[in-house]
């Protein structure tokens, strides 16, 4: 949104970032998918460029910087910072053990300010207006703004940027107005593929890192994709051990192998083979995943999984009679 809407915003946040630490060339890592975003960045570079504001001597001053679009594949691990500098740099996108860090040593060896649009994007507001202007909005340690993506089974979905703090229920029942369908809301995910799947229960949840976090959620990308009475949380809970297994770099264990054999498991489960152990084992594999992965894809595949087990064990346990035939 920020990019497509506003590229001016990021080229001018990206170089205030590069005057303050040196440096004197920057990248744009944008996925293939988003072709109408690359279009409006190189369009903006070349402005910015004509105009003086990249370049060297930028603005009439001693400073240089120059910015560079590069399109990756559209692999989901490569918004993983290491991955995605061995993506810039040419290699295959697998995760880099860390340390070293990229301020360290990160693209083609040097230290390196990986951030995502969004922060790059607040910069120049906070230096025009002010940290407390900016510290204005939002609550708690979670401060700004946030674009906010409707998505899914919803009447109003799309793109709305708003102050932390709203809850959760604000969010899909007042600004999304419900389901598209019209049926009760069942399920949301919120913050990704990888985000906890939140019920009608917890719908008073500020949109805050921390009120999200302790509840074992994650705000990720701001992603709020709403399902209603209809979903099978089995499924979902498959599709991210799915999801998992597709996109895994395959660098570590937990996440490699944890991701298949979860997708198998709770085959099992739908098939209502051995339900009780099977769950149980999901449980285990989850929390092997959760701390022994090396980053997030793994790391975070849980939260859906376990969030679907712990706020829609219904789906998962079928009634008492049933579970005795099946066994
Ligand atoms: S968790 Fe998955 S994606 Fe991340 S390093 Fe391990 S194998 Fe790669």
């Amino acid at each position: 949104m920020i990019m497509e809407g506003d590229p001016f915003l990021v080229i001018e946040g990206m170089t205030i970032a590069a005057i303050t630490v040196g440096a004197t060339k920057g990248y744009i890592y944008v996925r293939s998918e988003y072709p109408h975003a690359v279009e409006a960045m190189n369009a903006a570079i070349a402005a910015a460029k004509r105009g003086g504001y990249l370049g060297t001597n930028i603005g009439g001053t001693t400073q240089s910087f120059d910015l560079e679009v590069r399109v990756g594949a559209g692999a989901y691990v490569c918004g993983e910072e290491t991955s995605l500098l061995e993506s810039l740099e040419g290699r295959r996108g697998i995760v880099r053990a860390k340390p070293p860090l990229p301020a360290h040593h990160g693209l083609f060896g040097k230290p390196t300010v990986i951030n995502n649009v969004l922060s790059f994007a607040a910069i120049p507001f906070i230096l025009a207006e002010g940290a407390k202007a900016y510290a204005d909005f939002g609550m708690g340690r979670s401060r700004g703004t946030m674009p906010i993506q409707l998505a899914g089974n919803i009447r109003y979905g799309g793109l709305f940027e708003t102050a932390f703090g709203v809850t959760l229920g604000e969010l899909v029942d007042d600004i999304g107005g419900g389901t598209f369908t019209g049926r009760p809301v069942r399920a949301v995910q919120v913050g990704g593929p990888l985000g906890a799947y939140f019920p009608r229960a917890l719908f008073d949840t500020p949109f805050d890192y921390e009120a999200f976090a302790a509840r074992d959620g994650l705000i990720g990308h701001g992603g709020i994709v709403v399902f209603d009475d209809s979903v099978d949380m089995r499924k979902q809970a498959r599709f991210a051990m799915e999801f998992c297994a597709v996109e895994s770099c395959g660098k570590c264990t937990p996440c490699r192998i944890g991701s298949t054999r979860g997708v198998e498991t709770i085959e099992k489960i739908m098939r209502r083979e051995r339900v009780t152990e099977n769950l149980a084992l999901v449980e285990d594999l989850c929390n092997t995943m959760k701390f022994g992965s090396l980053c997030a894809l793994g790391g975070f595949t849980p939260y859906p999984v376990l969030s679907a087990l712990k706020h829609f064990r219904e789906d998962f346990v079928p009634a008492p009679t049933t579970l005795q035939a099946a066994e």
